[in-house]
């Protein structure tokens, strides 16, 4: 027998009674059947997101929304900063380029976050800047930035922002209507619960300015003018992922329940734990502003990131993730997103140790478990 457990910062595990719910027979989207889920996501939605802005359901995964938020809010005489500290970043900057939109690409060294001191250098310098784009909590390097003190300098500058927030939305604190957030972008398969396929926007009434003024956009499907229209109506201009839809209300009504200053809460410890177990069994942690929904760790000396993370799924069903472009190889990520709580982590850290121990690494068995069960015994 061997149990299969998803530690991936995406796809993240799923309750089975949202996997249940969208196993059920269904009707058609053009309905009030559908419409009163789409109401009901989207007021929900709102709550995990704490916005009363516009929120958009896109048929698509998270990189679908981004791709509808920078073609969107960009139209002519815009020019946007992307700040790129790593791959998403880097995405962000990639799409703004190939639809020809004016983009000013800050790059930072991978495993830093940007600040906002980085930011107001930018905007003072470059005065035709009109909108900022930054990943909250970057997943390539497990790197967070203070969104907050960011989203202050954009409104000193009054200029607009847009924030990947696919793994920091039903994770980490975010409350973007009072930190002066434009665009909150998000996803369904991190801490949303959710399989892959849907991807969401919070639209602050600066942005669906921008959206409204651009009449040029070149998106056809990802069109937020169209989208929009059809939200106000709870319904979508295309056939939707109606079923995910339906999952979606039943993952948020969990995320609810538990309440977002707990799941906060939760998945803090939960990382917490994770750094204090690697640490006190000789791995690194990679970035120097660590996101609490994915931890990456260096592997020790003459351990393989890959052979270990085989190893892990050989003896243990724990599927992680590695490194991508420059860390393949540096680092290993374990997620604290979707449906895991200090158990699960308590888990994998215990695997981790088990299947370092065998591959030779020299520490004290059983001090990371230790570690971890410190930091969740202050939470008792
Ligand atoms: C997963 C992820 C994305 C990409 O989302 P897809 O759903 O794979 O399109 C973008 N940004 C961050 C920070 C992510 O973690």
């Amino acid at each position: 027998m061997r149990k299969f457990r998803l530690f991936t910062p995406g796809p993240c595990a799923v309750p089975e009674e949202v996997l249940l719910e969208m196993a059920r027979p269904f009707h058609h989207h053009r309905t009030d059947w559908f419409k009163g889920y789409m109401k009901d996501a989207t007021k929900k939605l709102q709550e995990v997101l704490q916005t009363e802005n516009e929120v958009i359901i896109i048929t698509g995964s998270g990189t679908a929304a981004a791709e509808a938020a920078i073609v969107g809010c960009n139209g002519a005489g815009s020019r946007l900063l992307t700040l790129e500290a790593g791959k998403f970043g880097e995405r962000w900057g990639e799409i703004a380029q190939q639809f020809g939109i004016d983009v000013v690409r800050q790059k930072i060294d991978w495993g830093s976050a940007p600040t906002a001191e980085l930011v107001d250098d930018c905007l003072k310098k470059d005065a035709k800047i009109t909108g900022v784009m930054v990943v909250h909590s970057e997943t390539s390097t497990a790197t967070a930035c203070d969104l907050k003190a960011i989203a202050e300098i954009c409104r000193k500058h009054d200029k607009l922002l847009m924030a990947d927030c696919i793994t920091s939305a039903g994770a980490l604190p975010l409350k973007p209507d009072k930190w002066g957030v434009d665009v909150v972008i998000t996803g369904a398969q991190k801490s949303l619960m959710l399989p892959p396929g849907l991807g969401f926007l919070g639209l602050s009434k600066r942005a669906c300015a921008a959206i409204e003024a651009n009449k040029s956009q070149h998106a056809y499907y990802l069109n937020l003018n169209k989208a929009r229209k059809m939200a106000a109506e709870h319904d979508t201009p295309f056939t939707p992922a109606h079923l995910l839809i339906r999952g979606l209300v039943r993952a948020l009504d969990i995320l609810l329940e538990e309440g977002m200053e707990s799941v906060w809460k939760r998945v803090a410890a939960m990382a917490a734990a994770t750094r204090a177990a690697g640490e006190a069994i000789g791995l690194k942690v990679f970035s120097k502003s660590p996101s609490d929904s994915v931890t990456a760790l260096c592997p020790p000396d003459g351990i393989k990131v890959k052979e270990l993370r085989e190893e892990l799924e050989k003896r243990y069903g724990i599927e992680s993730a590695g490194g991508q472009d420059q860390l393949k190889g540096k680092i290993f990520r374990l997620g604290h997103m979707g449906y895991v709580d200090e158990m699960d982590t308590l888990l994998a850290i215990g695997a981790l140790e088990q299947c370092l121990y065998k591959m030779g690494h020299k520490f004290s068995l059983g001090a990371g478990v230790t570690a971890a069960q410190k930091v969740f015994a202050e939470r008792l």
